[in-house]
């Protein structure tokens, strides 16, 4: 990457490096279009609120077409898959960081789901090993447990990460998951962006 530390007085050699913040977030219909380098503004990104907290997090893409084609595989081979399937996920994905604000408020909501999912899970799991234990009220247990197990899968698909990626390049995040209110404070993207 290159720097303008090492001689002050050197001519700018990328206008890239140059964009302020402001000029490298767009809105793109429901998604945020931003420069990796670049950070999205101090506000919340589910009701635009100014906010000074942030929470870092690193945001993986996999095409598509490829996520179609490991689960064929897998439903072909099944365990036999899972390997090789894992490592053509690590070589193809891409991933990208990102410091997401987000209000006290809606930080505090997003907590509380959290926990509420991971007790339902953890509960469900008990549940099917109790289930085992006290054959007596196997089937009620296990279906009491299944039914909070597909609740809590629900959750935490419904909750997914705070903002998901739709595409990642070497240079651009294009993220879902950010509400209208701060879409709209955004400056509209233009596709052919001359950079
Ligand atoms: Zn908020």
């Amino acid at each position: 990457m290159v720097t303008q530390e090492q001689n002050p007085y050197a001519p700018p050699q990328s206008p890239l490096l140059f964009i302020t913040d402001d000029d490298s977030v767009w809105r793109d219909g429901r998604f945020i279009v931003m420069l990796k380098r670049s950070e999205l503004p101090d506000r919340c990104i589910y009701c635009n609120e100014a906010t000074r907290l942030r929470k870092n997090r690193r945001i993986y893409y996999l095409n598509p077409w490829l996520q179609v084609a490991l689960l064929l595989l897998f439903l072909v081979f099944n365990v036999l898959a899972v390997i090789p399937i894992i490592i053509v996920i690590l070589i193809f994905r891409k991933s990208g960081k990102i410091s997401i604000p987000v209000c006290r408020r809606h930080w505090r909501k997003r907590l509380i789901l959290t926990i509420v999912t991971l007790g339902t899970l953890a509960i469900s799991i008990a549940l099917s090993f109790a289930s085992i234990e006290f054959t007596a009220y196997q089937e009620q247990l296990l279906a009491v447990g299944v039914g909070m197990f597909v609740f809590s899968t629900i959750l935490a698909i419904v909750l997914g990460q705070m903002l998901k990626a739709k595409k990642i390049d070497a240079e651009v995040l294009v993220l879902k998951g950010a509400r209208p209110a701060f879409l709209d404070s955004l400056p509209e993207y233009v596709a052919e962006q001359d950079n």
